[in-house]
């Protein structure tokens, strides 16, 4: 009998599951979108019960497209958005409140607060993040200081909070019937409240933000057994044996397992994760430290991440928004009708901007605009937007290590966009590099539970799948180049300053 793992991706857009076999290929795959909640300005929240339900409908959808069932399947693997914030009550199951998503800006006055003693960089020493709204200790106490009876709830120890990772978990291994809380390193350094020596939480930081501890999962490595799927799952009794972060997994699905590897994945938003082996790097440039990943017993690989906020999103907005086209690849076609940007540049600071700039004063600013300008230039810019982003976060990565990068592994939704991938090439100057498995978020958390279990045996087994699929060389001058860059670090700075 052939036998496979399966992956769960719960994304910021849509949840999948993922079949891979033994050489890391997809076998199937089922996927469902679920509802982006905006509120209000600045507020993103997504339905966690229509996540959960969502998740459970894509792993039958999987098992069946693949013609399979639970006996095929050695191993579970989660990986997921990271730092979207679940608070539930553990009697019922039922949230208190939506998840509040990673790019959610809405605990700014938090943030303002907690810096008033210290500064945004108060805990960064021990934690590797700065104060900002985007991780998800500022939601937790947000929920807290918010929702009605739910601080009184979580002191008596009723409310548990989880990233998704975490509340998949808990639903898969049972919910209210003995559902298991964990979460692993690499999440668990995405909140605030983690120590990166010890990967245990830190009293101290829990004490200023008013997070009582039992709400919190157990710490656990990116790939180990942590208990088994429920007797009413499609996958009963399987080994639920690897979580990662999206990010983390995109990395591990890479094959970036040793320090000075890394990658760059283009989805929503768009994420550089370099690979700093054993050595926690503290960033001069505006770089998170953060967990690469831990394997069992096995001593943890930590990183340097360059993450930015607004990327694939712009498209989104484009399409839906202003109503520039239909679907995201159709942004292509679009920006193939002019030979340039026409002069436009498109800071997408919708989020204020993350690395390496780290400013929530910013909001977005489409500059250069003359009476030349149509909808391709505009949609051009938006996608040279991700590009001069990235170029921004490598070059504080090729500062911080002192050694620059030669190549970029790259993968997520945007990299199908020739045009993109093209001029990301130009503006590094370097060649950027696909592989055949795009899916390497998916194929990240499948590899993490698969090692738990035997499925594979170790790295360089894993490293041997990895294949390459096309690459882009760079082609401009360095002359226009340099101009490029120069045009888009001022239009930049017309973004600051912006939220009074
Ligand atoms: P996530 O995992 O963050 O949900 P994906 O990796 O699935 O995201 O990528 C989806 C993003 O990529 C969306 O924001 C979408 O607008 C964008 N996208 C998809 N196809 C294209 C394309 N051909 N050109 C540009 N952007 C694209």
């Amino acid at each position: 009998m052939t036998q496979y793992v399966v992956a769960i991706d719960q994304g910021t857009t849509s949840s999948r599951a993922i079949v891979f076999d033994h050489s890391g290929s997809i076998v199937s795959s089922g996927q469902l979108e679920h509802e982006q909640i905006f509120p209000q300005a600045g507020w993103v929240e997504h339905d966690a019960k229509e996540i959960w339900d969502n998740t459970r409908e894509v792993i039958g959808q999987a098992l069946s497209k693949a013609n399979i069932t639970r006996h095929n399947v050695e191993a579970i693997g989660i990986t997921n958005q990271r730092e979207t914030t679940v608070v539930w009550d553990k009697n019922t199951g039922e949230p208190v409140y939506n998840a509040i998503v990673w790019q959610d800006t809405r605990t700014q006055k938090i943030v303002d607060r907690l810096a008033a003693d210290g500064g945004v960089e108060r805990f960064k020493q021990t934690v590797g993040l700065p104060l900002n709204t985007y991780f998800a200790g500022t939601k937790i106490a947000w929920i807290l200081e918010n929702v009605e009876g739910a601080r009184e709830k979580a002191e008596a120890g009723d409310l548990l909070f989880g990233t998704t990772d975490s509340w998949v978990l808990w639903n898969l291994t049972g919910g209210v019937d003995g559902g298991i809380h964990v979460t692993d390193v690499t999440n668990a350094s995405r909140t605030l409240f983690m120590d990166l020596k010890t990967l245990s939480w830190d009293d101290e930081i829990l004490e200023v933000f008013g997070v009582p501890r039992s709400m919190l999962p157990e710490i656990k490595s990116s790939s180990e057994v942590y208990g088994t799927a429920s007797p009413n799952s499609l996958l009963r009794e399987v080994p639920i044996a690897g979580i990662l972060g999206d990010q983390q997994a995109a990395t591990f699905g890479q094959a970036a397992f040793d320090k000075g590897e890394a990658k760059n994945t283009y989805g929503t938003g768009n994420f550089l994760i370099f690979n700093t082996g054993e050595d926690i790097v503290h960033s001069e440039n505006g770089l998170l430290t953060t967990l690469g990943y831990k394997l069992g017993d096995n001593k943890p690989h930590y990183a340097l991440e360059g993450s930015i906020a607004v990327t694939g999103s712009l498209v989104q907005w484009l399409r839906d928004n202003i109503g520039l086209f239909k679907d995201s690849p159709e942004v292509e076609k679009l920006a193939e009708t002019v030979a340039d940007n026409g002069g436009a540049y498109f800071v997408p600071a919708f989020s204020g901007l993350f690395a390496p700039h780290w400013r929530p004063d910013a909001r977005g600013a489409l500059v250069g605009l003359t009476r030349f300008v149509n909808k391709g230039h505009i949609a051009r810019a938006a996608l040279e937007s991700t590009a001069f982003q990235t170029r921004e976060v490598i070059d504080a990565v090729n500062a911080d290590s002192g050694v620059p990068l030669t190549e970029l592994k790259v993968d997520g939704g945007m990299i199908a966009n020739n045009l993109l991938m093209q001029f990301q090439a130009d503006m590094l100057g370097v060649p950027v590099i696909r592989p055949v498995v795009a899916e390497t978020t998916a194929l990240g958390a499948a590899y993490a539970a698969g090692l738990a279990v035997g499925f594979w045996k170790d790295l360089d087994e894993l490293r041997a799948n990895w294949q390459e699929d096309s690459r882009w060389e760079p082609q401009m001058d360095a002359e226009e180049q340099a101009r490029q860059l120069r045009l888009w670090s001022k239009a930049v700075t017309r973004t600051f300053d912006w939220v009074d």
